[in-house]
């Protein structure tokens, strides 16, 4: 699933793509946009905030400004491809939700999981939930740890992945920085010992990240060594050989994957069956109760 960082290079690819340049075509395949068009608007900018994509077009004909906002949940994409090639053999046509062209550029969004059309104005019916942007120019450190902070009893890694509280992280940095921090993801939140540090540690992981492409939290940059414990139940841990593991973290339904070292990372860790478990991805070749997030697995204090 696309983090903070991921979001934050498709808000500047997008914006290298459109900005300053005027619509000459538009296709937007959402149920509820089928009619929009924006055609003749000029692109003023696109940006991030936290994991959604907001692309500001200038009024046009009388109309006020608007922002077209998306989501790229899951498996979602932007691409950009010279006006007028066909794109062959890059995407599914099926999955295409939204087509911005220009004159030389046209973007493509793939799979989206959200997209609406609000005036610029009301932008923050959309985003004003969301917590400080780890990526975003106004971070605000203090006001992130005050969020953090608020529900000392909650579970770090489901508040960490509360976007009121910080927009931009999700599964893998939340397992990388409690990794980091030698911290189970079942601490609770006021329990940390250095909190303030913990929010400058997640911070500095989606910034060192954001200007390529993957993801490296152990500064290892090799195959199979980019990252502690995300997705690598199952394995060694890289750093003391016992077994990674996954549970879930969070209430159900919007429970959510925290891989984690049980030695690396003392403190409330969840019960499970013991059963081996394998690393994220490879239940897509086993049968289907091969899946890594054991259930019923309770967490014990
Ligand atoms: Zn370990």
């Amino acid at each position: 699933m696309p983090e903070g960082d991921v979001v934050w290079r498709t808000a500047r690819r997008l914006h290298a793509a459109l900005a300053g340049r005027e619509l000459t075509g538009c296709d937007l395949r959402w149920p509820s946009l089928a009619t929009a068009d924006l055609s003749g608007r000029r692109v003023l900018e696109v940006a991030s905030a936290g994991k959604h994509l907001l692309a500001r077009l200038a009024a046009h004909d009388g109309e006020p400004p608007l922002t077209l906002h998306s989501h790229l949940r899951m498996e979602g994409s932007w691409y950009v491809e010279r006006t007028g090639s066909d794109g062959r053999g890059r995407r599914s046509a099926s999955g295409v939700r939204a087509v911005l062209t220009t004159g030389a550029w046209t973007a493509v969004g793939h799979k989206l999981g959200m997209l609406d059309l609000v005036p610029t104005s009301a932008e923050a019916d959309l985003v004003g939930h969301l917590g400080p942007d780890l990526l975003g120019p106004g971070w605000d450190a203090d006001e992130a740890l005050r969020r953090l902070l608020a529900q000392p009893r909650r579970h770090l890694g489901e508040a960490l992945l509360d976007q009121r509280v910080l927009a931009g992280v999700g599964t893998f940095y939340m397992a990388e920085a409690c990794f980091l921090a030698g911290v189970s993801p079942w601490t609770a939140v006021g329990e940390l010992p250095a909190p303030a540090r913990f929010v400058a540690l997640v911070h500095r992981l989606l910034d060192a990240n954001k200007d390529r492409t993957g993801q490296v939290t152990t500064g290892d940059l090799r195959r199979g060594r980019e990252n502690f414990v995300h997705a690598r139940s199952g394995l060694p841990c890289l750093r003391c050989g016992t077994t990674v593991r996954v549970a879930p973290v969070g209430a159900p339904p919007q429970e959510r994957t925290a891989f984690y070292c049980p030695r690396c990372q003392p403190g409330p860790a969840p019960t499970d069956d013991g059963r081996p478990q394998a690393p994220l991805g490879s239940a897509r070749r086993r049968p289907a109760r091969a899946s890594a997030a054991p259930p019923g697995s309770r967490v014990r204090r």
